[in-house]
């Protein structure tokens, strides 16, 4: 079957959980409210129980009282937020420090900046204050310049960070790197940022569906909201086993969001598929080789990012972007063993055990949305991760509980309305259009 977010209708029935690495590691999901069955009223409902979704539950509950009702279409954490490459990032968005200065000024990159170090400070404050057993690692993110020729933007990364920002970074060469870190290819730096972190995905998000009931929200899971109307000042929202009717409306669906949910998503994201492969166990002979010891996540300097890390039980984890649609051959497991050889070549040959993919969602301006809609108030969403999200979606959330529940201010930067895409009709070709132009770019 094609699955195309920007195809697809409004989903009808529930799906399995794909099989990726993370559910087979992360135990049984904890006890949700069920399927929804028969009708009900109530304040606020909100579509999705990923990162956004079940953050904005728990703190509309925690801090103003506010007893939301989760619809989700299929299992917990089945989007996204069950299936990332786990990198807890001080990140919002795609653009890089240099673009945020462009756009915003010293004044307002500092600010996003700021508000991109409290997302990952929601993420800490969440697992700590839930107890969340999700294997979180120790602290440290190694950006590695894919080429010799792409250490200078590292060199002047590590001078903005400190001069804009005062935030001091850790230049690595690969005497260094093969110290402390791994010995590989692909890696004549790397900056170390002290400020992020890996952990269990999945384990998180079941993480985040305790704590949002225990707090009093009700999540139904198995519930895939078919059809969206409105009537005297109501939503209804349908699901196959009864109709919620909401006051308020948050939309937390993100790159598994379809057109046809509400108006306000036409023609605002591109659903962009990404992939990830986890090899088998490394063996000793391996292990010792590729030196691949750390903890600590890694990204590439590509325009098609690659993100990789050592999992605790000796598997090497790597994600890049997929194909256009979800048909297509679907997964790139040969291309992304490659990639690991390339890095590793003490691990050329190395077969996988996990491969799958999931839809994020692009923006037009590079950076999430977090607000209400423009023609309707008691609609809100946070949308458009631009693939990072296990920071910024739980933040996300609680902005947005803020927003609904203490009517608190989101940073202008990211409180706008999704721009549009223009031509969005055609988003597919200009993806393609794109791939090729970041390929030369990236060199391989
Ligand atoms: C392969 C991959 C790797 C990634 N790696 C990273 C990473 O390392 N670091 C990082 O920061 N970010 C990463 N991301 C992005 C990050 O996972 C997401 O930005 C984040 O999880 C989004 O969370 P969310 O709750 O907004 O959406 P999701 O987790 O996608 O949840 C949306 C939910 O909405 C539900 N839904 C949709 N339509 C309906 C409906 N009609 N009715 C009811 N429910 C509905 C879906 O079933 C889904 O569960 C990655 C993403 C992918 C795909």
């Amino acid at each position: 079957m094609v699955y195309d977010p920007l195809r697809a209708e409004l989903p009808q029935r529930p799906q399995a959980y794909p099989a990726t690495y993370w559910l087979a590691t992360a135990g049984e999901p904890p006890p949700d409210d069920g399927a929804l069955q028969g009708d009900r009223d109530v304040d606020v409902a909100i579509i999705g129980a990923g990162y956004t979704g079940l953050s904005c539950a728990y703190y509309l509950a925690r801090d103003y009282g506010i007893h939301a009702t989760v619809l989700e279409a299929n299992g917990p954490g089945w989007g996204c937020s069950g299936r990332n490459g786990s990198f807890a990032r001080p990140a919002i968005g795609r653009l890089g420090y240099g673009q945020w200065i462009k756009r915003w000024g010293v004044p307002g990159a500092r600010a996003l900046f700021a508000e991109a170090h409290a997302a990952l400070n929601t993420v800490r404050d969440l697992i700590d204050t839930g107890n969340i057993a999700c294997d979180r690692q120790p602290d440290g993110w190694l950006k590695v310049a894919h080429r010799a020729d792409k250490v200078a933007g590292l060199l002047a990364d590590q001078a903005l960070l400190r001069n804009v920002f005062g935030y001091e970074t850790e230049l690595l060469d690969p005497a260094a790197l093969a110290k402390g870190y791994f010995r590989g290819g692909e890696a004549p730096a790397a900056l170390r940022f002290a400020d992020a972190f890996a952990m269990h995905p999945l384990k998180f998000n079941y993480g985040l569906l305790r704590m949002a009931r225990a707090a009093g929200a009700r999540v139904h899971c198995q519930s895939p909201v078919m059809q969206w109307t409105r009537e005297a000042g109501r939503h209804l929202l349908k699901t196959p086993g009864g109709t919620v009717r909401a006051r308020q409306v948050v939309i937390a669906t993100n790159g598994y969001s379809t057109e046809r949910l509400h108006p306000s998503l036409n023609g605002r994201t591109i659903p962009v598929l990404s992939n990830i492969v986890v090899t088998r166990p490394m063996t000793s002979t391996e292990q010792a080789e590729s030196g691949l010891l750390t903890t600590d996540v890694i990204t590439d300097t590509r325009a098609v990012l690659n993100f990789y890390r050592r999992l605790p039980d000796g598997r090497v984890m790597l994600g890049s972007r997929g194909p256009i649609h979800e048909s297509e051959g679907t997964l790139r497991q040969d291309r992304l063993l490659d990639m690991i050889g390339r890095k590793f070549p003490a691990l050329r040959g190395i077969t996988a055990d996990y491969c799958w993919g999931g839809w994020v969602a692009l923006t037009m301006d590079q950076i999430p949305h977090i607000t209400r809609t423009e023609d309707d108030p008691t609609v809100s969403y946070a949308l458009g991760y631009n693939g990072s999200g296990v920071a910024a979606a739980p933040h996300a959330g609680r902005l947005l509980a803020g927003q609904i529940g203490g009517d608190r201010a989101i940073l202008p930067a990211i409180a706008g309305p999704l721009p549009r895409v223009p031509l969005a009709a055609f988003r597919r070709i200009g993806q393609r259009a794109a791939f090729v132009w970041f390929r030369l770019k990236d060199g391989r």
